[in-house]
């Protein structure tokens, strides 16, 4: 099985991030990391792989930099990767950059396409269902369990607020994951020297045969509003009283 997981990389959320004055994007650094929500990915992809003889092939829109993200990917046991960097991409909206993902998956061939739900950065959401459109095959979103059927299908169990459902599919087929489906593998030694020889194919859009423009601006961002104090409430023996009347005016009760 041909399997394609989608990685973005994305400044570490352990340091403070920097905004550009002009354009207010983020300024991304040249060491970026995987962003945890596609660690879930690759291993679901990763263990797919070990047990249909496949192959995981990453694919990551963004400044390449010093590829630490993609590199840490391909040292727990993925094939390859492409990455496709164009600054005239910089500002792209989630389904631009679904274009170009969908152009460079179709590109390379696949069975299976693997992404994460949303990711910690931009968090939009939407780039899995929009890719499964372009790409014309269904999406089974939401996964926190994937199996391979003896016919070739896949099988997940789909996160919902009362459960899960269980929904099929044949293949191709886009799985979006939840965090926690699987526990992801570490790097070890051995892995971290094989990522150092392993393909990275660095591509533009136009290398792609697309021409898609950045569409995305931001105007100003404003901080979040600090949360107000709370009321401290000392319980004279009829605080349940003012804790009733508060759910009433809230309108809870
Ligand atoms: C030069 C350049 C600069 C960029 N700068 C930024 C920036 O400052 N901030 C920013 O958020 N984005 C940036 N991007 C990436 C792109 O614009 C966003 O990925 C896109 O808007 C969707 O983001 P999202 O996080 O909301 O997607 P979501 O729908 O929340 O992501 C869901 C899942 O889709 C997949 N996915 C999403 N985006 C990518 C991607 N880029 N590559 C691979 N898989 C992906 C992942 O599996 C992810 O878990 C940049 C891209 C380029 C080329």
């Amino acid at each position: 099985m041909q399997i394609a997981v989608c990685v973005k990389q994305i400044p570490d959320p352990a340091t403070p991030y920097e905004l550009d004055p002009e354009t207010h994007f983020v300024v991304r650094p040249e060491d970026q990391i995987m962003d945890e929500t596609d660690t879930y990915g690759v291993e679901v992809a990763l263990q797919l792989a070990e047990t249909t003889e496949g192959t995981v092939t990453l694919f990551s829109m963004g400044p390449t930099g010093t590829q630490q993200g993609i590199r840490r990917a391909l040292a727990t046991g993925a094939d390859k990767a492409v990455i496709v960097d164009d600054p005239a991409l910089k500002g792209s909206d989630a389904l631009t950059t679904a274009k170009v993902l969908a152009a460079a998956i179709a590109r390379e061939g696949f069975d299976l396409v693997i992404t994460g739900t949303e990711s910690t950065d931009g968090y939009t959401g939407v780039v899995p269902q929009q890719l499964a459109e372009l790409l014309n095959i269904p999406s089974l979103t939401f996964a926190k369990r994937v199996d391979v059927t003896e016919d070739g299908s896949v099988r997940i169990e789909r996160q919902t607020t009362a459960g899960y459902d269980v929904v099929e599919a044949s293949t191709p087929a886009l799985i979006s994951v939840t965090s926690g489906v699987v526990e992801p593998r570490y790097p070890n030694f051995k892995g971290i020297m094989a990522a150092k020889k392993k393909p990275v194919d660095t591509v533009t859009a136009a290398d792609l045969g697309i021409s898609p423009s950045a569409n995305q601006t931001i105007r100003s961002v404003e901080p979040v509003a600090s949360r107000e104090a709370g009321e401290l409430v000392v319980d004279d023996g009829t605080g349940f009283e003012r804790i009733v009347a508060l759910l009433e005016e809230t309108k809870v009760i």
